[in-house]
Order: structure tokens, then C-alpha cells, then sequence
């Protein structure tokens, strides 16, 4: 070295402190957040049944190829490309001369997932946009598709990141959009809707069974105090529960690790902000426009709401002919694959084919 040469930085970043012998909150896993830092450690941490922190376990991967069955040379869409772990799948079976393209209207983690499938890119074509606009997306694509698949909902990244306000486990902004660039927050959203439209949204989008309940906590707890974190939002619908925080925090001590009794609301919540059904309203009604002959088209939802609009709508392109054959029953994780991936449990599957 000369003495011209830039000082090496010796200074390292101490490693956040935390309690226990193991870390707990997102920000404190940054072993697992920085996986080419610390080999191995994503591999120990879903041996232990569990999803490292900013990754992403992709869900159902050899049903949905059994269902899209892509083969070389195909045009693939992925609506909802997220860390692209379906994606990774689906390109080798398109290769050669196929080509996949993605959709995510989260720009950062799109841009995340450019780079991570950087071996593929010259048969990746990536679009930041909600797939209401489908489309919009198949006129620049060329018009149609072999194959199209939608994982829905939000991934693992944006759920455990406390900064996109999708966990009600940490605290954090009352943000909720998946697309950070536009629309309305969650905070905004809860300021001003009605009792009664909340309380209809808990039921039709999460099954919460005390919907009324906790429209009611929720309706009276922003008008002591606007609600801006999620601990705001946690806080009421723990009251309409008959818990406080810390009554609440002391029964998970004892180990109560059911459904914690804000997730439903979150839920609803999360799918009014991102405006999920009607998103999903316009791709099952697009579908049968933008497959080719033969084409398929798989869809995997999370909740009742989501998978009655998806049966229904195969169920009734089937009856009008614009399906060939549609899956009967919904496909369901085995008890295994759920255990190592707890966000498989209320996965379903569902897959339609367009006559060849
Ligand atoms: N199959 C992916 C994971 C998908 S998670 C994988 O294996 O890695 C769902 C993703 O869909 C999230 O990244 C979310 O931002 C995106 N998403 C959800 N609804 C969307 C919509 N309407 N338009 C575009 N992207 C959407």
C-alpha cells in the first residue's frame, strides 16, 4: 500500500444486542439479512421450521409446475413475481427460446428480484405495475400467453419488514401498500371509513368471527387519538378481544401460539389498501383473452374470499367453453411442506386450460 491509497475502513458495525439466544425482531436478524455475509444460515433457520428474515419460501413450487406445465420455448406470466422463487422454477422448463414475464407492483423488491435473476435476464421482461392492468402488459408482450400464474397477497419480505406496516407483531407506520409510490396508506384508509363498511370488510375478506366488535373498538379508538402505528391498530382490536398489550404478551408467555387476534384484521385491512379483489376481479375476468390455445393459467389464493372468486370464475368459463377442463377441487400443501413453510397452510391452488 502507498500512502496515497485510500485508508482501508477498519471499522465495523457492532451487531444489534438483543435479548436471549436468539434474535426475535427483524431488525435484529441481520445474519439472515445479509445471507452472502453468513452462508448457512438461511439453511438453519428453515431446518428449524421457520422463513429467514427477507426471504422468501416459494409456496406449492411443484404442483404449480405439475398445473402450468411450461415447455421450451413458451411465454410464461408471472403476475406476482415477488423473490421470484416460482420464477426460477418456471425458466428452465421455458428454456430454450422461452421467455417469462413478470409483474410486481412493489418496485423495490422487482428491482431486488431484476438482480437476482440476472442469468436469465435476456429471457426476463419485468413490469413494475399492479396486474389489474394485465392487459396493458400483454399489448407490450406481443398479446398472448402459454402460461400465467398468480401467487397473491403479500410476501414474506413485506410482511416481517415492521417499516411496510403489514405486522401486527412490531411496531411500525400504518403503511400497508405494496406499492409505495401511490394510493392511500392504511392510516389514511382506517381515518375515515365507516363502522359499518369495516365491520363488513372483517367478514368478507378475513372471517373475523367479532367483525362488529372490533369495527366498534377500532371506530372509538380513532376518535380519542388518530391511529398512525400498528401498535395503534393492535391495540384496539386486542380491547374489542378483552386484551390489553400486556395481558395479551403475557398469554403468548404462557404459550398460547394460536392466530394472534389482530391478523384477521390486518388482513382485511391489507386487501381494502391494495384494492386485492378487484385486482384480482380483472385478471380472472382477462384470462381467457390473453392465453393461447392449450394455454393454462394457476392461481394460488390465501383466503375464502379470494378462492370462491376463482372457482367461480373457472368453474363458469368452463360452463360457457372458454375452458377446456378446470381443476376440481382445490389443492392443498401437505401437512410436511406446511410445517417447514407456515405461510403454505392456507394456500389453494387452482388451475384452468384453454381448449388446444
Ligand atoms: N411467487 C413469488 C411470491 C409472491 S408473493 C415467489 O415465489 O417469490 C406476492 C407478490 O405479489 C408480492 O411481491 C406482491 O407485491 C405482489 N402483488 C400482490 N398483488 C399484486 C398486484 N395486484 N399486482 C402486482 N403485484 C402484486
Amino acid at each position: 500500500m502507498t500512502m496515497d491509497d485510500p485508508v482501508p475502513t477498519t471499522e465495523r458495525k457492532r451487531r444489534p444486542r438483543y435479548s436471549g439466544t436468539h434474535p426475535h425482531r427483524f431488525g435484529e436478524k441481520y445474519k439472515e439479512l445479509q445471507p452472502e455475509r453468513y452462508p448457512g444460515i438461511v439453511e438453519h433457520v428453515r431446518q428449524q421450521g421457520g422463513t429467514p428474515a427477507g426471504t422468501h419460501v416459494p409456496i406449492l413450487v411443484a404442483e404449480v409446475l405439475a398445473a402450468l406445465d411450461p415447455k421450451p420455448g413458451e411465454v410464461v406470466l408471472d403476475c406476482t413475481l415477488g423473490a421470484g422463487g416460482h420464477a426460477s422454477a418456471i425458466l428452465p422448463k421455458i428454456l430454450p427460446g422461452g421467455r417469462l414475464v413478470g409483474i410486481d407492483r412493489d418496485v423495490a423488491e422487482l428491482e431486488r428480484t431484476r438482480a437476482r435473476l440476472e442469468p436469465f435476464a435476456e429471457s426476463l421482461s419485468l413490469h413494475p405495475v399492479s396486474f389489474a392492468w394485465v392487459e396493458s402488459v400483454a399489448a407490450e408482450e406481443g398479446g398472448s400467453f402459454d402460461g400465467i400464474l398468480a401467487d397473491l397477497g403479500v410476501s414474506s419480505m413485506q410482511l416481517d419488514d415492521p417499516e411496510r406496516g403489514f405486522s401486527y407483531k412490531e411496531d411500525g407506520p400504518l403503511d400497508m401498500r405494496m406499492d409505495r409510490s401511490t394510493g392511500r396508506t392504511a392510516q389514511h384508509l382506517l381515518a375515515s371509513i365507516s363502522e359499518e363498511a369495516l365491520a363488513g370488510a372483517l367478514t368478507e375478506l378475513a372471517d373475523e368471527p367479532d367483525a362488529a366488535k372490533v369495527a366498534k373498538a377500532i371506530v372509538g379508538a380513532r376518535a380519542r387519538k388518530p391511529l398512525q402505528r400498528t401498535l395503534d391498530l393492535v391495540r384496539a382490536v386486542l380491547s374489542a378481544k378483552g386484551y390489553t398489550l400486556a395481558t395479551w404478551k403475557a398469554r403468548v408467555k404462557e404459550g398460547d401460539t394460536g392466530l394472534h387476534p389482530a391478523a384477521r384484521t390486518f388482513q382485511a385491512i391489507r386487501i381494502l389498501v391494495n384494492g386485492e379483489l378487484d385486482a384480482l376481479d380483472r385478471l380472472l375476468d382477462a384470462a381467457p383473452r390473453l392465453l393461447r390455445p392449450g394455454g393454462r393459467i394457476v392461481i394460488l389464493s390465501f383466503h375464502s374470499g379470494e378462492d370462491r372468486r376463482v372457482k367461480i370464475a373457472f368453474r363458469d368459463g368452463l360452463r360457457g367453453g372458454l375452458y377446456e377442463a378446470v381443476s376440481e377441487e382445490s389443492v392443498r400443501s401437505t401437512p410436511t411442506a406446511t410445517r417447514s413453510n407456515p405461510r403454505a397452510a392456507s394456500a389453494r391452488l387452482r388451475w384452468a386450460r384453454m381448449p388446444a
